[in-house]
């Protein structure tokens, strides 16, 4: 992860958002070859789940919204995290990231531990329950560990478990409700008749807008509405980067379906195309995995949900969630604003408010994903290399043009000339500085599928080479033949 959030650092992918004022917690800001990524990550989902489907339409509404649209939602009411003080450093926690367990050596309890969850929790719990027993001196074998979150521990618990920040108990609060929608005023006059929300989703600008779509387009259920745009959200702890951040951005779709069993199969087939999605812009199969969320814990209007995980440094952690809504969303919207949200469908002369499937998945988490798949360090002619295998439809530079030297007049104007050239198509990159070895390399760590050189055999005959970044081979081509190969590789999965 290190070398990533440096690389991404160095190479101008992502900044800390504020940074020379000492940054803002949750914030980042994308850099010129961050910027480029992420259009590409959010044309390929456009491309995919819009241009090219005859069953989905597409929206950008705004980001705030009536008041009244949370309420609905019931965001206003329940869209909070847990959360936990420590009154003594006052650090802050979400509580059920917070994991605490008993420590038990031949039936008695010698005291608590607790820690912040991650990968190697389990086996750093045990330690530290290790070096309790050690130091009040027990005899005797130790229980193996129970982690449990803050969340499920008993009331009379909550003044013994240490705080992680501390080390000792009686400082943590009970948990307690946070919501976390960032508020805001619209408007001069600041009262309560004037608070309004950063939305903390698109998706209900799209439920909202499901009459409008549906009366001025030719839509028919079964049918789909996308959106791409900015989600808010004060998270108690942001982490892990940009992984979870408090202004991100999503790419949701919401599929309406008539009301039945049909909801599984649907269910089945998004969870199916988006995995498979997500293999096609080049994240490794064998990162990627399912989570189905346990009926016990969905909400109650929730009739399935299954996640797309993939493994971060950090842990397998979800990337996309797929849940089946049912007819909730709409429902409350047509309670909530009297407007009926009823689908007429004429082959049946029926009418019904729709159910809803709804792939989710964060732009921020995609691109992160993508770095981590596709960072490797191997070894060119004994030196050591970094190099970013990304697919070549989320690479942010196409193809770079490197003239041999730099002191030859007519080899300069020709390599400027094919990068004009090729710049009308895709965004590449001209480099004349350094060793032709270290151009390749920069190029390389920053994604580049093809480097290109114009050397002297290219004023003799108009050849030039074309480099490969994953197997560093170069083939001499002609130019339309090079542009042909270019192309042919960046369409590959159009
Ligand atoms: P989590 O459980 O990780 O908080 P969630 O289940 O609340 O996520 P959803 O409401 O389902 O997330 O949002 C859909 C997608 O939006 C997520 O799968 C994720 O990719 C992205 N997302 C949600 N919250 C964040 C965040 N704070 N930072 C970055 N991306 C996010």
């Amino acid at each position: 992860m290190e070398k990533i959030v440096s690389l991404c650092k160095r190479r101008g992918f992502i900044f800390q958002a504020s940074e020379i004022y000492g940054g803002l917690n949750g914030f980042f800001d994308y850099g010129p070859l961050g910027v480029e990524m992420r259009k590409n990550i959010k044309d390929a989902w456009w491309q995919d789940m819009v241009q090219r489907r005859d069953d989905i339409v597409g929206l950008d509404s705004a980001i705030i919204q009536h008041p009244k649209v949370w309420e609905s939602s019931g965001h206003i009411q329940g869209f909070s995290d847990p959360m936990v003080d420590c009154r003594e450093s006052k650090m802050r926690y979400r509580a059920d990231q917070l994991f605490w367990a008993a420590v038990v050596v031949d039936g008695d309890i010698l005291g608590y531990v607790s820690l912040l969850e991650d990968e190697g929790m389990e086996a750093k719990a045990a330690e530290m329950a290790d070096t309790l027993k050690r130091k009040l001196q027990r005899q005797g074998t130790l229980q193996p560990i129970q982690l449990r979150p803050y969340t499920e521990a008993s009331p009379d618990l909550y003044d013994k478990i240490p705080s992680p920040a501390t080390g000792k108990p009686g400082t943590l609060t009970p948990p307690r409700d946070f919501n976390l929608m960032f508020q805001t005023y619209v408007g001069a006059v600041r009262d309560e008749s004037s608070v309004a929300y950063l939305r903390p989703e698109t998706a209900q600008g799209i439920f909202t807008n499901f009459k409008n779509v549906v009366d001025s387009t030719r839509v028919k259920i079964p049918f789909g509405i996308a959106q791409i745009g900015r989600s808010f959200r004060n998270e108690i702890t942001p982490r892990n980067y940009i992984f979870r951040s408090r202004e991100f951005e999503q790419m949701e779709m919401e599929f309406f379906i008539e009301p039945g069993d049909g909801w599984k199969q649907w269910h089945e087939y998004w969870i199916r195309e988006r995995f498979e999605w997500h293999k096609s812009i080049g994240l490794k199969e064998s990162m990627l995995g399912y989570q189905v969320h346990p009926k016990e814990k969905l909400a109650h209007y929730s009739q399935a949900c299954t996640d797309i995980t993939f493994h971060y440094p950090f842990g397998v952690q979800e990337l996309e969630g797929i849940a089946a809504r049912g007819c909730f969303d709409l429902t409350q919207h047509q309670n909530g604003s009297g407007k009926s949200m009823e689908y007429f469908d004429d082959t049946h002369k029926t009418k019904y408010i729709p159910r809803v499937i709804e792939p989710a998945v964060g732009v921020d988490r995609t691109f992160l994903a993508l770095l981590c798949s596709a960072y490797e360090e191997d070894e060119i002619d004994g030196e050591p290399r970094v190099v970013l295998k990304l697919h070549p439809r989320i690479a942010p530079i196409k193809a770079a043009v490197f003239p041999l030297v730099k002191n030859k007049p007519e080899l300069v104007e020709k390599a400027k000339t094919l990068f004009k050239k090729l710049q009308r198509r895709w965004n590449v990159a001209y480099d004349a500085s350094g060793a032709i070895g270290r151009r390749y390399r920069r190029m390389d760590e920053v994604g580049t599928p093809f480097g290109i050189t114009v050397d002297f055999e290219t004023l003799e005959n108009g050849t030039l080479t074309l480099r490969d970044r994953d197997t560093t081979k170069q083939v001499r081509l002609s130019e339309p033949e090079l542009l042909a190969a270019i192309e042919k590789n960046l369409q590959q999965d159009l």
